[in-house]
Order: structure tokens, then C-alpha cells, then sequence
């Protein structure tokens, strides 16, 4: 770019963009890669890929949902789930202040919008995260209505698909946002293992820390956009611990294929289609469960008989000859001396 035009490019943001404070009016944005000035009106056209050198600049979480989801067919869930300070939390600014702001420039209650639709007349549970609402922070809302989405689609017997962007866990929720990985992890478990459900991962530009260390890398599929940064912590803290240079397109979906952390990447223009031919292959899948999943040893189980079974394993493993003391205790305890006992 001649410095004449690079000026001219100054110009005319600066002018477009005068007096514009929310960034949702402005007309012209630029790609973050290689600095061409794009019409929004139509790179919003072109699902914000760059005309010019076809990098996929972020999309918001109604964009996603209505460039992949059939038209009129979307039913959000858990709407109104909204966040709150549990720790009264305080850095440059309040927690509450930081959540109200990013809740009035987003028109979000949170980082994420679920519910379920269409794709092609495949009904699915989606979930889609939004990196303009805190950075896609993982804090308690977000995990709990990725859970309560789960188990959603257990119950139904849907395909599940989560578009990740986010920078990781809400460090101003602690512990609580901690938390989420291990919850909705185990809620994922019970969706994938016992109702054999599929569930489609898609990670987008950024997807890092918490949510690449749970669910993010728990796809059946994992796929990814091209040229997305995924890690889980940042470069420099990696090379700084290895005292190492790291290759230059380290931590990008195109070096996680090549290492075999990703299925397959899949330019945004190709999608909806991708994503409807994956769900088309496994639509007959035999094993497919759906409905309320029991986990036969926490429901069966109350304290009494809990203690029951803790007694027969730690008496059956003392033993060199386990399958005898088993029968006896298992004599003894239906035998009348103790039947007043259980
Ligand atoms: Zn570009």
C-alpha cells in the first residue's frame, strides 16, 4: 500500500467513523490481518470474511446463528439466565459495572445464546458463544446454560454443536467459573457415553484457556475455521517456560490438524453445508439414546445402601479370596440376625 492511499484510507475511516461511539453503527472496519478497508454492509454480506485475503474476522453470536440456522426455525432457551457478583468483585471497575455495560452494548444477558432449530430440517441443540460480550468469558452463566442445553438435547435425543470464541474463564467469578469445566464436562460425559448422542465442536477465532481445556476439545468432531488461534495459554507464557522459540503459526488450527487435535477445518462459506452432511452421515446411527439418563449408582443409591456396598467392596478387596467373603456377607446380610439391622 502506497503511503497516498494508506493516507486516504486515514481519511476516510476517520470521517465515516467521526462521531460514532457504538461500534455496531460504524460503516468501515478493517481486516486484522491484512489492514484492507471493508465496507461493513458487505463483509456483513460475506459472513465477515475478508474480500481481500479471505481472513475470517469474529462474528457475532446472532450473525453465527442466522447464517447456519434455517430461517424462522430458531427457539432459544434459558433467555433471561443473567449473571451476578459473587465475589463483589473489583479491578479498574466493578464487576457489576463491567456486566452492565457489555450487557447494553450487546443487547446480551451473557456470552452465549442457546436454544435449538434447523439445519437443512435437521433439528439440533446449538449453543454459540460470543467473544464482544467480555472477551467470551466462561463465568457461571455461560456454563450452566451450556449444561442446561445438554441436557436438553439428552433428553431429546438431539445432535449437539457448540461454537466456541472465547478468552477462557471469568476471572471475575473465581472459583465459579472454574467450576463450569468440571460441570459441564460431566454433563457432556453422560450425553456422549450413555445417551451415544453426537456432539460437534466448532472453534473459532479466539477459543482459549478454560474453554479449550473442557469442552471445547470434547467434540466427537472437532472442526475449527481457518487460521483460528486455539490454545490454552498464550505464546509468549509457553515460550517463556520453555525457553524456546515456537514455529510461527503455532497455535492455529491449521498446526492443530497437522498435529491431530482437529478432525477438519472448514471455511465459513462451506459451513451450514459441512455441518448438515456430518449430521446426514450419522442420522442413522443405531445405538442413539434419548430421554432421562439414570446413573444407576448415584439415584439407586441412599445413604443406607451406599454404606452397604462401600462395606462389601472394602471387605471383598481385604480379602485374597474376595468371591468367598462376598457370598458370606451376602448370606449374612439377608440372614435374620441382621435383617432388623438394614
Ligand atoms: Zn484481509
Amino acid at each position: 500500500m502506497s503511503i497516498l492511499s494508506w493516507i486516504e484510507d486515514q481519511r476516510k475511516i476517520k470521517m465515516l467513523n467521526y462521531n460514532k461511539v457504538n461500534k455496531d453503527d460504524r460503516l468501515w472496519t478493517r481486516c486484522d490481518k491484512c489492514g484492507t478497508i471493508l465496507y461493513i454492509k458487505h463483509l456483513k454480506e460475506n459472513q465477515r470474511v475478508c474480500f481481500s485475503c479471505g481472513y475470517h474476522l469474529q462474528m457475532n453470536s446472532r450473525e453465527r446463528i442466522q447464517s447456519l440456522i434455517d430461517a424462522g426455525s430458531w427457539q432459544p432457551l434459558n433467555e433471561t439466565l443473567s449473571p451476578c457478583d459473587p465475589l463483589t468483585f473489583k479491578d479498574q471497575k466493578l464487576y457489576k459495572e463491567r456486566l452492565k455495560e457489555a450487557q447494553e452494548r450487546t443487547g446480551l444477558q451473557d456470552a452465549i445464546l442457546t436454544g435449538t432449530g434447523l439445519i437443512d430440517d435437521i433439528p439440533i441443540a446449538l449453543g454459540v458463544m460470543d467473544f464482544n460480550f467480555m472477551g467470551g468469558s466462561m463465568g457461571s452463566v455461560v456454563g450452566e446454560k451450556i449444561v442446561r442445553l445438554v441436557e436438553y438435547a439428552t433428553k431429546e435425543g438431539l445432535i449437539l454443536i457448540l461454537i466456541c470464541a472465547s478468552g477462557g474463564a471469568r476471572m471475575q467469578e473465581g472459583i465459579f467459573s472454574l467450576m463450569q469445566m468440571a460441570k459441564i464436562s460431566a454433563a457432556l460425559k453422560l450425553y456422549q457415553s450413555s445417551a451415544n448422542l453426537l456432539y460437534i465442536s466448532l472453534l473459532t477465532s479466539p477459543t482459549t484457556g478454560g474453554v479449550t481445556a473442557s469442552f471445547a476439545m470434547l467434540g466427537d468432531l472437532i472442526f475449527a475455521e481457518p487460521n483460528a488461534l486455539i490454545g490454552f495459554a498464550g505464546r509468549r507464557v509457553i515460550e517463556q517456560t520453555l525457553q524456546e522459540k515456537l514455529p510461527e503459526n503455532f497455535q492455529t488450527s491449521e498446526y492443530l490438524l497437522d498435529h491431530g487435535l482437529l478432525d477438519l477445518i472448514i471455511p465459513r462459506s462451506f459451513l451450514k453445508q459441512a455441518l448438515s452432511e456430518t449430521i446426514n452421515f450419522y442420522k442413522d446411527a443405531p445405538y442413539r439414546k434419548k430421554g432421562s439418563i439414570s446413573t444407576p449408582m448415584i439415584n439407586s443409591l441412599n445413604l443406607l445402601t451406599e454404606e452397604k456396598v462401600r462395606r462389601l467392596i472394602k471387605f471383598s478387596s481385604d480379602s485374597p479370596n474376595s468371591s468367598v467373603i462376598d457370598s458370606k456377607i451376602q448370606q449374612k446380610l439377608q440372614s435374620s440376625d441382621f435383617k432388623n439391622f438394614y
